[in-house]
């Protein structure tokens, strides 16, 4: 639009210069509000995306102009009669871009008295204050800090005043919903990594599992008792491509060894690995209950033993066999050169022949010669290298690191099970990528129960 020019003073030439952006800005956010249609998160999110930072107020006043054009008077959803407008309330809801208060018609059926709320149920509003996108990001920081440093971090960044409580109890919320398998890549996201690995090489990727676990402190419900270590298994699944590992999932729980089964199973039933695209291979550190789960429920995978923990155990031995350092080191250095030739079967039958001296030795030689037995198959170690194989269990042990330790392990933190597995839920969420998918389904989630909620008249103002 051509302006006229003239000579201003004062505020009134910034107003006009303010005036066709804001023009722009109305228009996006009524688009971004598209009533009823947009939950106030959906609002939220696509008003983020254009605008990092607005005026709380400008949106206010949209979504309430747009809900006034577009929500109609409802009719009955029990019985179909036309309700009738009751009374308005204001509802204040704390977000991300700050506090917006709505202004909400009730209506009442004149026949079954069924209370209907149409522009809470068009926004799927939270009850109580803090709305979805807050709750979102309690969780995303919850997940990362204590709920101290997240409360106060989000009254840093969103001026939002929440305690450390409220944050506890909305990312337990969330976590206690979501299913294990929701927070896991689907086949097609794992096909379509695998896909894009595949593309330059000749052979079939590597895909690696890794599992291990990590002692987490736990807190006895029991009075009088004291509080206890807990082992969170985790499991890791990469991709080898070249030099780089490619992170498919990580599920880290505070389990039996059949909610680990579970698992395993559970990943098996739905098809997650493209077995035909793929070379399959599990790294143990030798824990039998690892081994026992992978043969029952993948049968066809590449069994490896942690070079590293295999390298201490010759160690353990030489150490108390051989007088001096030197000849224990060379002992192993030479036992390693071996095991890479594939002569594990030579290095057992020498362990066996060995004169050892004393009961102890003898005790440490016989535990060695049982576990290389044992692991006879999962320690041919140059034919894994040529294969491509991953030697060593590392993978794992840093999962358990960055998915469990850190956020677990605090100085003076005790947890209940239930919310260290959510926590850890949450963790695993985001580092597999799915935290926004299952949060969106998650708020979809509560919007449907919303509507499949009964209201029926109560006190009318
Ligand atoms: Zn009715």
């Amino acid at each position: 639009m051509a302006r006229v020019l003239k000579i201003q003073t004062g505020t009134e030439c910034y107003k006009d210069m303010y005036d066709d952006s804001l023009d722009q800005k109305i228009s996006d956010i009524i688009q971004c509000v598209d009533a009823p249609n947009n939950s106030l998160f959906k609002i939220i999110e696509n008003v983020r995306n254009i605008y990092p930072a607005i005026d709380p107020e400008l949106v206010q006043i949209i979504i309430q102009g747009e809900l006034d054009k577009h929500v109609a008077a409802p009719r009955c959803t029990c019985c179909g009669a036309k309700a009738h407008k009751k009374y308005s309330n204001k509802k204040e809801c704390f977000t991300t871009i700050g506090t917006i208060t709505i202004t909400c018609p009730y209506y009442a059926c004149p026949k079954c008295k069924a209370v209907l709320t149409p522009y809470e149920d068009a926004l799927n509003l939270r009850d109580g204050k803090y709305q979805y996108d807050i709750q979102k990001i309690a969780a995303l920081f919850g997940a990362k800090e204590t709920f101290e440093e997240t409360a106060e971090m989000m009254s840093e960044i969103y001026r939002v005043d929440i305690s450390p409580d409220t944050v506890h109890k909305l990312t337990n919320q969330i976590a206690s919903e979501v299913s294990l398998t929701e927070i896991i890549p689907t086949p097609k996201e794992v096909s379509k990594i695998v896909e894009d690995i595949s593309r330059d090489n000749y052979r079939k990727p590597v895909l690696v599992f890794s599992a291990d676990g990590a002692m987490v402190p736990i807190r006895t419900e029991e009075k009088g008792q004291p509080h206890c270590w807990r082992e969170a298994k985790g499991i890791r699944g990469y991709l080898l491509d070249k030099d780089k590992i490619v992170h498919l999932l990580s599920w880290h729980q505070v389990s039996n060894i059949e909610e680990f089964k579970g698992f395993l199973a559970n990943l098996r039933a739905q098809d997650i690995i493209p077995l035909d695209k793929v070379r399959l291979c599990f790294v143990g550190d030798g824990a039998d209950w690892i081994w026992d789960c992978v043969k029952k429920y993948f049968p066809e995978c590449r069994q490896v033993l942690d070079y590293y923990h295999c390298s201490e155990h010759l160690y353990d031995f030489a150490k108390i066999h051989f007088t001096g350092q030197e000849k224990a080191k060379a002992w192993v250095e030479e036992t390693k050169v071996r095991l890479f030739h594939n002569n594990a079967v030579h290095v057992i039958a020498g362990l066996n022949r060995m004169k050892c001296k004393t009961a102890e030795t003898e005790v440490k030689r016989n535990n060695l010669f049982n576990y290389l037995k044992k692991n006879i198959d999962r320690v041919e170690y140059g034919r894994l290298r040529r294969g491509g194989y991953p030697l060593g269990s590392g993978a794992i042990e840093s999962s358990n690191k960055f998915i469990s330790n850190i956020r677990l392990k605090r100085s003076g933190a005790w947890w209940k099970v239930d919310y260290a597995n959510n926590i850890l839920k949450l963790r695993c969420a985001k580092y597999n990528s799915k935290f926004d998918s299952f949060f969106e389904e998650y708020e979809s989630k509560a919007q449907a129960k919303r509507a499949s909620r009964e209201k029926r008249i109560r006190v009318v103002k």
